[in-house]
């Protein structure tokens, strides 16, 4: 067992490890379900709180060239590390953001009639862009039959569309019969559009079947080890491990309360561990005396509220819990689903809080 000796590693609570070779071999793996169509990566969110830098190079090392984030100034990031990649910006052409796009050669995903005209007369059809076609979310972009009455219109070109999207809205559950016709929808609007390529897939939906794929699969969730299949076994693997050592182990006896509002009671005697690491360093508060964390593989329950700096766990089963042993309470059996399940949340949530007061390692 790892114990936290090292003053460096003393200095500080959590430990976030993101498993780079993982996110890698995720791609791939995701990449492998529809072969001969490229896989695009989606990196909003910081990377969904794995960290744009790091992330971002290593996607392209292992081949992506396509990236998608959801800010203007999420882009100009992704730009600086990815001076040759296709980067578009969901969240579309905000006003005033045409120059900077274009500056960055950032591709914005248009979703509005404003907004196409908008960059038809900016770009004169010499800056890309995405056309944003919304089947079902009501959200973003345009409804299908707005989208096809541009169908053959000559501000498609002006606007430089070399990109259909839409968005599922519920690919994590394949029964849903939104999804079919969400299918339909987007296949009939791509008849108005003949050799635009077209991008429907999020995570889930590259799980959906031949019928989402179309020209570029764009998952983000999956890359970072979330579950795109709820309810079967996880397809990818790994990505993030969170850790924080535990600073000092106590025995308590029967009726004895913990933590803040002495929210939880012994109900006998009992070993008590002090972990460092609380919701201010992102581990989400609503995980309070449901969540759990693993020390020496030992699955122990957070009892009472979760502190700014501080867990509170029962580590009475296990043995190894000491000073200076850390807890995993993201890793091997605990993945960010299962956590986001304890904290009433999902694990996209999870992920997207992970806090900037971890220290960090990139292996892999
Ligand atoms: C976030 C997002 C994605 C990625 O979705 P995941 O479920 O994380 O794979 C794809 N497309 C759009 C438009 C998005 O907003």
């Amino acid at each position: 067992m790892r114990a936290h000796h090292d003053p460096k590693e003393a200095a500080h609570g959590g430990r976030l490890t993101v498993d780079l070779g993982a996110i890698a071999e995720n791609w791939r793996r995701l990449g492998a379900r529809a072969p001969g169509i490229p896989c695009a990566a989606v990196v909003k969110a910081d990377a969904y709180g794995c960290g744009l830098g790091p992330v971002a190079s290593a996607l392209w090392t292992a081949g992506c060239r396509t990236f998608f984030v959801a800010h203007l100034g999420e882009g100009i990031a992704a730009r600086a590390v990815l001076p040759e990649a296709a980067i578009y910006v969901l969240n579309g052409l905000c006003p005033g953001s045409a120059a900077a796009c274009r500056e960055h050669a950032l591709r914005p995903v248009l979703g509005s009639e404003e907004e196409l005209r908008e960059w038809a007369g900016f770009a004169h059809g010499a800056h890309p862009a995405a056309l944003h076609v919304d089947t079902g979310m009501n959200r973003l972009g345009l409804s299908v039959e707005e989208g096809l009455a541009f169908a053959g219109h000559a501000v498609i070109r002006e606007a430089g569309i070399d990109l259909l999207m839409s968005h599922l809205v519920s690919a994590e559950r394949p029964d849903e019969a939104v999804n079919a016709r969400q299918l339909a929808d987007f296949a009939r609007l791509r008849e108005g559009f003949p050799g635009v390529p077209a991008s429907l897939a999020n995570s889930s939906g590259v799980f959906l079947g031949a019928g989402a794929h179309h020209d570029l699969l764009r998952p983000g969730y999956a890359l970072f080890g979330g579950n795109p299949t709820p309810g079967r076994e996880n397809p990818m693997r790994s990505v993030v491990r969170l850790e924080a050592p535990i600073l000092q182990v106590r025995t308590v006896e029967a009726g004895t309360s913990v933590g803040y509002n002495g929210l939880w009671t012994a109900p006998g005697r009992r070993r008590l561990a002090t972990l460092s690491l609380g919701y201010a360093d992102g581990y989400p508060r609503s995980a309070s005396n449901r969540g759990r964390a693993l020390v020496g593989g030992v699955s122990c329950p957070i009892l009472g509220l979760i502190s700014m700096d501080l867990v509170i766990l029962d580590v009475t089963d296990a043995p190894e819990a000491a000073r200076g042993v850390p807890a995993t309470l993201i890793g091997d059996d605990l993945g960010v689903d299962a956590v986001g399940r304890a904290a009433g949340t999902i694990g996209y949530e999870v992920l997207t809080s992970l806090g900037s007061r971890y220290v960090r390692d990139y292996i892999g």
